[in-house]
């Protein structure tokens, strides 16, 4: 008995043991190629007691959800999946539930699928089953608060019981303001000290004065003083009264001096530039800077996260924008690619064309005083008008 033989009989063994961890490598390997995508085939809900529901999804595969969640505004449950194919899928006619609305599906990334299950009221999630078919157990949720769903709600009830008698002319469409920042929130801070929540505000207060000029629009906006609004609950604001049209008002500022010129934002899931999206960052940010408690909103909703609902929303709003700019006077200093797109969430009202104005940057000298001055502003006012008016009229 030697060391050197115990050596030879690990060296075996360790040989073994490879070649064996070897083989289900190979296996596994060839089972990842060989499995085919798994594809959704039908959607069906079941009743239970309490309001609850029971959602099942048929798979010619079995399929592992990676998550699901609640959003409001309007309310929805959604199920995130690994990529999964198959076609389009719809609530069965012979639904006989009270919670579900409507079924979505698609890609919402290269590795994630999307399945959107609108429902009519605020939904509590219960029980995830993953498999063939996967499950999700849903249920009605009492609404404890907060603005956001609260709103949703009032324009469901309102909905429901609006009576059906006509009015006796059709009423102007609404232009909701959004003077951005505010309150403890000041914005952007100019070279000369200037809040931009103090810019955004005057702009606000213009365009509204010259909109209802027009006598062809009715006007709300998110607030008309110095205080902090939650940009969760703009967008709720908006929806509340039912606005046709949004427009936010910023300004910026740059590390870059020299960087001066107004921009365009709409919503997109992907940014235009890495300057949009920094941007986005930042503008994204006013409810953190405040202290605002975001944990009644969903995780998501912090999240720059679009759903399938938005996509005729987004396009609708890159027409507003290109009608804006358009529609600007050639004194108003642009910057390169004016309409620019990213993930604000601000612009997220789902069924609203909503637009982001950056007036200008504040830490630039000219850009500054130019914000500050009544006259630009009422160039750029007069030309929104414009802007609104033309995509009224196309649309
Ligand atoms: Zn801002």
């Amino acid at each position: 008995m030697t060391g050197h033989c115990a050596l030879a009989l690990m060296r075996r063994m360790g040989k073994r043991i490879f070649v064996a961890v070897g083989l289900a490598l190979a296996v596994i390997g060839m089972a990842a190629v060989a499995q085919p995508v798994p594809a959704i085939s039908k959607f069906s809900v079941e009743q239970g007691e309490g309001g609850l529901e029971t959602l099942e999804f048929e798979t010619s595969a079995p399929v592992t959800p990676k998550k699901a969640f609640t959003l409001s505004n309007p309310d929805r449950v959604v199920i995130d999946l690994p990529h999964v194919g198959g076609g389009m899928i719809s609530l069965p006619r012979d639904y006989a539930g009270a919670l579900v609305k409507g079924v979505r599906f698609g890609q919402f990334s290269p590795d994630t699928s999307r399945i959107v299950v609108e429902v009519n009221g605020p939904a509590k999630i219960g029980g995830m089953r993953p498999g063939s078919p996967f499950t999700l157990e849903i249920s009605p949720q009492e609404v404890a608060g907060g603005s956001g769903l609260e709103a949703g709600k009032v324009k469901a009830g309102s909905k429901l019981h609006k009576s059906p008698a006509p009015s006796p002319q059709p009423q102007l469409p609404l232009i909701i303001i959004d003077a951005g920042h505010g309150g403890d929130d000041p914005g952007a801070i100019g070279l000369h000290g200037t809040h931009e929540k103090d810019v955004t505000l005057n702009y606000a207060l213009a365009l509204r004065e010259a909109l209802l000029k027009t006598g062809r629009y009715r006007v709300a906006m998110t607030r008309e003083d110095d205080h902090f609004v939650p940009l969760f609950d703009r967008v709720a604001i908006a929806r509340k009264v039912k606005a046709d049209i949004f427009v936010s008002f910023h300004a910026d500022s740059n590390p870059r001096p020299e960087a001066r010129g107004l921009s365009i934002y709409t919503l997109s899931e992907n940014a235009s530039d890495d300057e949009a999206a920094a941007l986005a960052e930042r503008e994204n940010k006013a409810d953190i800077i405040s202290g605002v408690d975001l944990s009644h909103a969903d995780a998501d909703v912090a999240s720059i996260l679009i759903d399938l609902t938005q996509r005729e929303t987004m396009n609708k709003s890159a027409i507003f924008a290109d009608a804006v700019v358009d529609s600007l006077n050639g004194h108003i200093t642009k910057l390169q690619k004016t309409h620019r797109f990213a993930g604000f969430r601000v612009l997220k009202g789902p069924d609203i064309p909503s637009t982001l104005i950056e007036l200008g940057f504040l830490s630039n000298e000219t850009d500054e005083r130019l914000l500050l001055s009544k006259d630009y502003r009422q160039l750029v006012v007069n030309s929104v008008v414009k802007g609104i008016d033309r995509f009224r009229a196309g649309e």
